[in-house]
């Protein structure tokens, strides 16, 4: 197995309190967007599909940068892979950092909670991105193929333990995160925005950003941190800090 970590774009957020209930109120924070490939030898996943700077409304344009190259399908091929031969795509929740280029792979099984989806087209807040949801991002991908998960349903994509998706709902009403058991490199857990940041795992703070739950995602939080106890890296969804000890794409995990 292989796994990698790809970069996926980058968030300017002018009030870092939108992720951080109650802390760093009005402070610039810059985001790293991750994206991941696992090449198993089974099938091709990918785990979430970044932003899309062509589908954020004007007024959120400026919180981004421009960057087509990121592009999930692009990056695959750059590294080898063709983006058609992706098996899996394991979405960690739909907001607009995580399902940018869901459109671009169309013959792929998409595993997503099935109450995700169902926030994510009908969210109670209909403005474009203030609910975290860009309905551009998925809108054509009615049609796709969708492997949908129950609220607490644990579920292993090959089969064989090694990649195991797990209801981390709270931050998004379906959130999940991944575990994956590699061979040399041990267990990493995609925490996604289960815990976009340090701070929010060290100091049990609720996942915010659109939060759905506080009371959910602070279990979610509890999980996480229990498995980091037992050893695993945990990748937490977007820490600055974090970048400059992972990873990434070409190097990868074993
Ligand atoms: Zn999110």
């Amino acid at each position: 197995m292989k796994f990698y970590i790809l970069y996926g774009g980058v968030l300017f957020n002018p009030d870092k309190s939108r992720i951080t209930p109650g802390h760093g109120v009005n402070e610039l924070i810059k985001i790293p967007v991750p994206m991941y490939v696992i090449d198993h030898p089974d099938g091709l996943a990918v785990v979430d599909t970044g932003l899309s700077y062509e589908h954020f409304p004007d007024w959120m344009k400026p919180d981004t940068r421009d960057e087509p190259e990121c592009r999930i399908d692009r990056q695959l091929a750059k590294l080898g892979y063709d983006p058609e031969r992706v098996k899996y795509v394991i979405m960690t929740h739909l907001h607009a950092d995580h399902a940018g280029a869901m459109e671009n792979l169309p013959k792929a099984t998409f595993i997503v909670r099935r109450e995700e989806l169902k926030e994510a087209w009908f969210p109670k807040d209909r403005n474009p991105g203030g609910c975290g949801y860009i309905f551009d991002d998925y809108k054509n991908t009615r049609f796709f193929n969708y492997l949908e998960l129950e609220d607490n349903v644990e579920y292993d994509v090959f089969g064989d333990g090694s990649v195991i998706c797990m209801d981390t709902r709270g931050h998004s009403r379906g959130h999940q995160s991944v575990i994956v058991n590699l061979p040399n490199s041990g267990k990493l857990v995609i925490a996604a925005d289960a815990a976009s940041l340090k701070e929010q795992i060290d100091g049990r703070d609720a996942p915010g950003g659109h939060l759905w739950s506080t009371e959910a995602g602070m279990i979610a939080i509890d999980r996480l941190r229990t498995l980091r106890e037992q050893g695993a890296l945990v990748l937490l969804g977007h820490e600055p800090a974090q970048v400059g000890t992972l990873k990434f794409a070409p190097a990868f995990y074993d």
